[in-house]
């Protein structure tokens, strides 16, 4: 029975699922949220995760890499069961699979050198042909061909010449491509390093991967690998090709186009559950949801409503789903995160009492915890440039009550209900409405025109902090 995508996949027996990067660069989003999607998938069916390194691109992979894709999974908080797994661990394991291919007849070598297929690629460009592998070395009832000497060869798949290769993939439906479009492709290269299709197979195979997720852009080479499930008599799990992630400029996702690093976020002052709240809703939806926890992915995460079209990335809608989770954040946790992102700047605030009040009350305001970082500098000494804007709002006051408020404040108890009465007291001394001395106090305290309730936010500096800003006002240099 063909499979629906909006409803779940078939499962039967364990979920296995893997995801299996290739440590050429960063953990990319596309590449997390396909990570995402197999965890949730096998944590959903109480199966098991398993993290591949694919490594065969020998000269493109660095320990850099495989490091920097620890370090996002454990960030986002991917669990797995099994792994890291490294490919050019498995060489023998390849070189065994891809001779008994050949001793099958589903596989063979080719001694062809690169020059001689360069010389069949541009007679086929020539004839306007797409180019493909003639099969010179193919085996055929009655061809011999004797190997040539000092050629080191490549072992290629057999592939079938006929009929068409379908399968109900989980996320775009019913797909099929012709054999007559694909040739035999290399599975060995001639230095023994397998090819991703060959490699990916065997691995899948003996990892026992019951659901496959991963981007569209290997939705051509899917025919080869069935093909050599098929050669091998191995099961062939489900496939589910996720659609790539569009900038926001809807163009697909690149370096070029800004950070598309997962770490590179977590930099920016994002919440790993934000990040992997966000992600899901890349192509993947549950009624309405918009926010929601791992627990609750996990629950609702049965295969169904993969999105068939392209995601776009939203840079708006990750901030506002950030600042949902900053705000949901307990304010001693935040305390800890900010501390990270103040010490960034140099600044070495102790995780104590008062740093969690403060993110008590700047937290609703901030999108990020670098955003929070920004309001919470000013109590230690960073209160940024000051601009003529915001050198008008304090001129608009007289000095005087500037320093009034300061003297006003040395003689009252530290604490927010005695400030707030402090200021009235002093501008019903001095005349002034709070619309004009607050924002003054601001600029001069706070280096900023606007912030949440004054007497909120005087408090958690030390009194020495306010009456010396207020009292050295005008002068460069706030400290
Ligand atoms: N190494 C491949 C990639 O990063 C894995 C593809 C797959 O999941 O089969 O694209």
């Amino acid at each position: 029975m063909s499979h629906h995508p909006t409803s779940a996949p078939p499962v039967t027996g364990k979920v296995r699922t893997r995801i299996a990067p290739s440590p050429t660069g960063f953990l990319h989003l596309g590449t997390a949220r396909t990570a995402l999607f197999s965890w949730a998938f096998a944590r959903h069916y109480g199966g098991e995760f398993v993290l591949r390194i694919e490594d065969t691109d020998v000269a493109r992979s660095t320990q850099e890499s495989v490091d920097q894709i620890l370090e996002a999974m454990r960030w986002l908080g991917l669990d797995y069961d099994e792994g890291p797994i490294y490919q050019m661990q498995r060489l023998e394991r390849y070189r065994e699979v891809a001779e008994r291919m050949i001793a099958e007849g589903s596989a063979y070598r080719c001694y062809c050198t690169p020059e001689e297929l360069e010389t069949v690629r541009e007679a086929q460009r020539a004839r306007g042909e797409k180019t493909h592998y003639d099969g010179r070395w193919r085996p055929e009832p009655g061809k011999v061909m004797p190997p040539p000497t000092g050629v080191p060869p490549v072992i290629r798949l057999r592939n079938p010449r006929d009929g068409v290769v379908t399968w109900d993939d989980l996320v775009k439906g019913s797909i099929s491509i012709s054999n007559h479009e694909i040739d035999d492709l290399v599975l060995v290269r001639a230095d023994g390093v397998p090819t991703y299709n060959f490699s990916v197979v065997v691995d899948d195979w003996d990892m026992r991967i019951s659901h496959v997720f991963r981007g569209d852009e290997h939705v051509n080479n899917t025919p080869w690998q069935i093909n050599i499930y098929a050669a091998l008599g191995a099961p062939q799990p489900f496939f589910g090709h996720v659609p790539i992630i569009l900038g926001d400029d809807g163009l697909k996702l690149s370096k070029r186009r800004g950070a598309v690093s997962v770490i590179d976020y977590r930099e920016a002052g994002y919440l790993p559950e934000a990040m992997l709240n966000y992600l899901a809703r890349l192509g993947w939806s549950h009624g309405d949801e918009e926010l929601f926890g791992r627990a609750q992915l996990v629950e609702w995460f049965d295969g169904s409503h993969l999105a068939k079209s392209p995601a776009q990335w939203d840079a708006a809608k990750l901030n506002w789903v950030n600042a949902q989770a900053i705000k949901h954040t307990a304010d001693a946790e935040l305390a800890e995160l900010v501390a990270v992102h103040l010490a960034r700047r140099g600044i070495s605030a102790p995780t104590d009492v008062r740093l969690v009040a403060m993110c008590a009350l700047f937290k609703d305001r901030c999108a990020t915890l670098v955003e929070l970082a920004d309001w919470l500098a000013m109590y230690h000494g960073d209160l940024g440039a000051r601009d003529a804007a915001m050198d008008a709002l304090v001129a608009a006051v007289p000095a005087a009550a500037l320093s009034a408020l300061a003297d006003r404040f040395q003689q009252v108890e530290w604490h927010q209900v005695a400030i707030a009465a402090a200021i009235k007291e002093v501008l019903a001394s001095q005349g002034l409405k709070m619309g004009q001395l607050a924002p003054a106090v601001r600029v001069v305290v706070c280096g900023r025109p606007q912030t949440p309730s004054l007497d909120a936010v005087l408090a958690l500096f030390p009194r020495e902090t306010v009456t010396a800003r207020l009292r050295g006002h005008g002068v460069a240099g706030y400290n």
